[in-house]
């Protein structure tokens, strides 16, 4: 049988965590609540979730920016997604939630539907590489079976949504990507995302490579490619 997938809860406000506890239990997953910082830390310990459902103004001083930018730095939580729930709209605090580590947000008020379906796209895109292959390009390589991207030898750590953006550049190299194809096929559900949301991963993919990341090429007009030839 198929383990039910685990969402951590990390919301404040009891109404609205609850609510959506009740949601997800009737859908087939298995939610946790916590309403702070520090309970949600004690929940980590217990079990890694498949998912985190993180509230952005938290009571107690640490903001559901810090803990994401937090877990996202912690072997046992780096890979889990993070999905904020936030109250703003601003486009700055969306970019601050995904350059923290989140993989999506979602502003609140918020249906159930949007809710699920957002769950269930961040879900599907961890869909997982081969294991025990091995992508190369040039010097940059990524090893299926033990998730280690390298440039020229030398390990680099990348976020979970780098990683899967890397592999896909990786599994075809020198083709020119336009941001919506990324949305379709790295994202999986371009419904709710912006293509804005490409920009960012692609700025901190490049970053995350170091010397590497000239190989991630914009083409003007049209999108981004992965090239062994630096221009
Ligand atoms: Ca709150």
């Amino acid at each position: 049988m198929r383990k039910m997938p685990q969402v951590l809860i990390v919301e404040d406000e009891p109404a609205i965590a609850e609510l959506i506890a009740i949601n997800l239990r009737h859908h087939g997953f298995a939610p946790v609540c916590a309403e702070d910082g520090p309970s949600a830390c004690k929940a980590l310990e217990d079990s890694v979730p498949d998912l985190i459902l993180l509230d952005w103004m938290l009571p107690g001083g640490s903001s559901g920016l810090e803990l994401a930018r937090q877990w996202r730095s912690q072997p046992r939580t780096k890979q889990v997604p993070i999905l904020m729930l936030t109250a703003r709209g601003d486009e700055p605090d969306k970019i601050a939630g995904l350059d923290a580590g989140a993989d999506d947000y979602i502003t609140k008020p918020f249906s159930v539907q949007e809710l699920l379906a957002r769950i269930r796209a961040v879900l599907r895109r961890r869909a997982p590489l081969s294991v025990g292959e091995v992508l190369k390009v040039g010097d940059l390589q990524l090893d299926g079976a033990t998730h280690q991207v390298s440039y020229q030898g030398e390990a680099l750590k990348l976020g979970p949504m780098e990683f899967k953006l890397l592999s896909h550049f990786l599994h075809h190299p020198e083709r020119v990507h336009s941001r919506s194809q990324l949305l379709d096929q790295v994202w999986g559900d371009a419904v709710y995302i912006e293509e804005r949301t490409v920009d960012v991963h692609v700025k901190r993919l490049r970053r995350a490579l170091g010397a590497a990341g000239a190989m991630v090429q914009t083409v003007r007009g049209t999108g981004y490619r992965l090239s062994a030839n630096l221009q």
